[in-house]
């Protein structure tokens, strides 16, 4: 099976740029990868595979992707952090173009497995509000009151790929991601996300003589974060298992404060900086962790690669990228 053709949608990306790679890794011979931006702004990009420069809103180039594949994993949105997706809900809705076209074409195409990534913004913001967070359970996805523009794409995504497995036979299988992070991902330009920022962050404070850092919000609020190799290891499992049909959660369940994260990148980078909060910046929902009993329970497995030792990559990583950039 290593020569059946895999399809990698968002493979310029960050998640889909680290699948390709664990793919070739794992020896499969016939990977397609697609993504709308130019080459050379892939994430990672490999010549051993086929790459192809398409916009998959459009439904011709969806059938020119998935043409002859066996799996499909749909990994394509226009996306970012907090500070993106409460500024672009409009753009992030329009990814619905590329999760609905996928679907089309997969299941014209004969694909027998469907990955799709759902997130954790697909939560009731009702059951979000406090930092004191309850771990989110499957179920807490309704009644509806997603994430406003990214989150509702999301939750409507995930049905069709419920609709498409029950109507038409096309085997989808859909995780709900919290917040990845890890080397070869967005840093900086207004799409990263708050792991990446604050390495940023607390980077430029250290080579600056500027030892101070602002934080969006109070701090406060409560997350949890997956390190790319657990989200890796989790994706495999859902598209390989015969039993998990319905979307789970795919989520470290260590939780933090922002202000606890920051005090992380902090001890990695042997400096301790002068805290301003900024209210008035995206800081999202209150507090939001994952509750893991169902993928303990149907895949024997739960991420759990401690956030220190994630971060410590992270923050090594990003700092070669901004003194490449930068310099010292
Ligand atoms: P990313 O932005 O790095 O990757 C997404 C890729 O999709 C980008 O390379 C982008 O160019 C591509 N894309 C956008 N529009 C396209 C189009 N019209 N045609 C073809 N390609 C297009 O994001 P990521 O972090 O790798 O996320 C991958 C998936 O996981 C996305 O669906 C995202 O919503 C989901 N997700 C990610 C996280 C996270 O923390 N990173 C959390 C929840 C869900």
């Amino acid at each position: 099976m290593k020569d059946k053709l895999i399809v990698v949608a968002g493979g310029g990306g960050f998640i889909g740029g680290h699948l390709v790679a664990e793919l070739r890794q794992k020896g499969f011979q016939n990977i397609r990868v697609v993504d709308i931006k130019p080459y050379d702004q892939w994430y990672q990009h490999f010549e051993d595979v086929e790459n192809l420069q398409l916009d998959l809103a459009l439904i011709e180039n969806c059938k020119t992707a998935c043409e002859g594949a066996v799996e499909v994993y749909n990994l394509a949105a226009d996306m970012g952090g907090m500070g993106f997706i409460e500024n672009n809900k409009a753009l992030c809705m329009l990814t619905v173009l590329i999760s609905t076209h996928m679907l089309q074409a997969a299941h014209g195409a004969g694909v027998a497995r469907f990955f799709y990534a759902s997130s954790a913004c697909v939560y009731n913001a009702d059951k979000q509000k406090s930092e004191d967070v309850v771990p989110l359970r499957e179920e807490d996805a309704y009644p509806a009151m997603a994430e406003d523009g990214y989150g509702w794409e999301k939750l409507f995504s995930e049905r069709m790929c419920r609709h498409y497995r029950e109507d038409y036979g096309l085997e989808t299988r859909v995780a709900r991601f919290h917040n990845v992070y890890g080397p070869f991902g967005t840093w900086e330009g207004g799409r990263e996300k708050a792991p990446a920022a604050i390495c940023r962050k607390v980077i430029e404070a250290k080579l600056s003589a500027d030892h101070k850092i602002e934080i969006w919000g109070d701090g406060k609020q409560t997350r949890s974060f997956m390190y790319i190799d657990d989200c890796l290891y989790g994706i495999d499992a859902i598209l390989q298992s015969d039993n998990v049909l319905e979307p789970i959660n795919l989520g470290s369940d260590e939780v933090v404060t922002i202000n606890g994260l920051v005090d992380i990148v902090e001890e990695i980078a042997g400096i301790k900086l002068e805290r301003s909060y900024n209210l008035s910046a995206p800081k999202g929902v209150n507090g939001r962790n994952s509750d893991n009993t169902k993928i303990a329970e149907y895949l024997n497995w739960a991420p759990g690669i401690k956030l220190r030792e994630g971060m410590e990559k992270n923050y090594a990583w990003i700092y070669d990228q901004y003194v490449a950039k930068y310099g010292k």
